[in-house]
């Protein structure tokens, strides 16, 4: 068992070719538990684009006296050494990562990582979509769904995601272990008519599952039934 890298990168697109990351954070935890953090903003030598303030709050100011890519490539190269990295959508964050080392002229890093996405998938292959949550399968979505939203801010900072998720990985880690219970079916395969993840709301102090179908699954003896 080697040590893990929870990562996030904040990029100022897409194309991890086109574009350039302008924010990382790294958690290394090594196997008796300590951990070991890297974290920098980037200057992108290039304007940062109004959506991704939007989205990150980081703007050009916010960059300006950060060091370029080229200042910390080999100390964010040096810090992975052997360990497993660890990411929501890894291969995004990767694909990045491996642009920045390359053009610097580091060796990248194989593909074998964990990706919660992935895991999510398997386990809960549709999972119902919180209020705000987003989608079945986004970070925020599984914050809700493990409850974990009075402990982090709603920020899309890599700092407060990366400690998100830590947190998703090992919830669930411990699902797929069998100590976190089991959930009503049609909350993490769907709706039982149509096969479609159904919204979760909150109606009167109760949860209702809601299909775009019109199915309606109201209490949860139902959505256990059902399930
Ligand atoms: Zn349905």
């Amino acid at each position: 068992m080697k040590s893990l890298v929870f990562l996030d990168v904040e990029t100022t697109g897409l194309s991890a070719k086109s574009d350039r990351i302008i924010e990382i954070y790294l958690l290394k935890v090594f196997i008796n538990g300590d951990v070991q953090e890297y974290y920098s903003l980037v200057n992108p030598k290039r304007p940062i684009p109004k959506r991704i303030t939007q989205i990150t709050g980081i703007d050009d100011e916010t960059v300006r006296e950060a060091p370029t890519e080229t200042e910390i490539a080999s100390k964010i190269r040096s810090f992975f050494d052997q360990a497993v990295p660890v990411g929501h959508n890894l291969a995004f964050d990767l694909r990045f990562l491996n642009e920045l080392f390359h053009r610097n002229q580091l060796a990248t890093i194989n593909n074998h990582g964990i990706d919660t996405l992935v895991i999510s998938k398997k386990l809960f292959p549709k999972l119902c979509i919180y209020p705000d949550g987003g989608g079945s399968h986004r970070l925020k979505n599984l914050m809700y769904h493990f409850g974990l939203e009075k402990e982090f801010a709603n920020s899309h900072r890599a700092k407060d995601d990366v400690k998100l998720l830590v947190q998703v990985y090992r919830h669930l880690e411990r699902y797929a272990q069998g100590r976190l219970g089991q959930y009503p079916l049609a909350m993490t395969h769907g709706c039982p008519e149509c096969g479609k993840a159904m919204n979760l709301i909150n109606r009167n102090e109760r949860r209702e599952l809601v299909c775009s179908c019109q199915l309606r699954l109201v209490d949860k003896a139902k959505v256990n039934h059902i399930g």
